[in-house]
């Protein structure tokens, strides 16, 4: 469609002036600015004609216009009730758009979506990134891909490896559920406002078996929230946390052939597994 590209400064301080708006720093508003990465986020979500993609915060449109320019049906939900008008007025004439007011928190994103398999491709609010995917992650929705840019330190962590600062609960979350790459950083003058931070896209294919092997996956992530409950005590203690004694916490890494004097940092997904695996054996002790 021959619509101006709304991610260029020129275009977006207009809107901004046109509509007499102002960015919502509580809501976590920073516009993307440059029309290189919106196609580069648009491309990484590898989006086809039919596809359904949903748009968390589409803002002024920005991104939204690159998914609506694949021909993919795109879902838009955005909080700020102020960027409806503006919505209305940037996305004219894309018919595959459909924007829904709503906290996508709040939101049934399985029924919005019509129970159908999706995308994700979002420029998050930075304020509430980790609800947002542990919610689109353990609801178990049928998404096949998510392509999200979040603060740069976020997604160091999401990517982590075992063994360093970075690696904590929502790697091996990530990485359980899904495939998560670091694609490329985003310096904050692409943005108005300019955040505070870097910021980074991290590309995630969906899996659809896990790495590993739990019985239970509900315990598997009480195992892994206990273990980093105190980063820098040996695991027999932080074990205690599973409402056990120091004793059996020691006879409990024992059984899963871990070393009660490692950190939960060190663990890999395996271990963990290996660990939830084994809690059935002593808990009845
Ligand atoms: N997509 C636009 C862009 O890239 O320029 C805007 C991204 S901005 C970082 C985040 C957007 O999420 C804002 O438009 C904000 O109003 C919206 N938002 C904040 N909290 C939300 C929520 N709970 N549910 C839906 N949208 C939300």
């Amino acid at each position: 469609m021959n619509k101006p590209v709304i991610a260029t400064p020129e275009v977006t301080n207009y809107i901004l002036r046109r509509f007499n708006l102002h960015a919502d720093k509580k809501l976590g508003q920073n516009f993307l600015i440059s029309e290189d990465v919106v196609r580069r986020i648009a491309d990484a979500a590898e989006l086809a004609e039919g596809d359904a993609v949903l748009e968390i915060g589409p803002g002024i449109g920005t991104l939204t216009q690159a998914l609506a320019e694949t021909g993919a049906d795109v879902t838009a939900v955005e909080l700020d009730r102020r960027l409806l008008p503006v919505l209305d007025k940037t996305l004219e004439g894309y018919s595959n758009v459909r924007v829904i007011n709503a906290d996508v928190l709040e939101l049934n994103v399985n029924e919005a979506m019509g129970g159908k398999t999706f995308k994700v491709a979002a420029n998050l609010p930075y304020y509430i990134t980790t609800p947002i995917i542990f919610a689109l992650l353990e609801k178990k929705l049928p998404v096949e891909r998510m392509v999200v840019m979040v603060q740069k330190e976020v997604a160091e962590r999401m990517t982590a490896a075992p063994g360093g600062k970075e690696y904590g609960a929502l790697s091996v979350a990530m990485q359980y559920y899904t495939e998560p790459e670091l694609a490329f950083i985003v310096p904050p003058d692409c943005f108005i406002p300019r955040p505070s931070v870097d910021s980074a896209v991290v590309v995630c294919k969906n899996r659809t078996v896990p790495p590993v092997d739990v019985c239970d996956e509900k315990l598997f992530f009480k195992v892994v929230k206990a273990a980093f409950s105190l980063r820098r005590k040996m695991l027999s203690n932080a074990l205690k946390n599973m409402g056990i004694t120091a004793q059996q916490a020691q006879e409990w890494l024992a059984l899963a052939g871990i070393d009660p004097k490692r950190r939960g940092e060190t663990l890999s997904l395996q271990d963990f597994a290996n660990l939830t695996n084994t809690f059935e054996k002593i808990k009845n002790q």
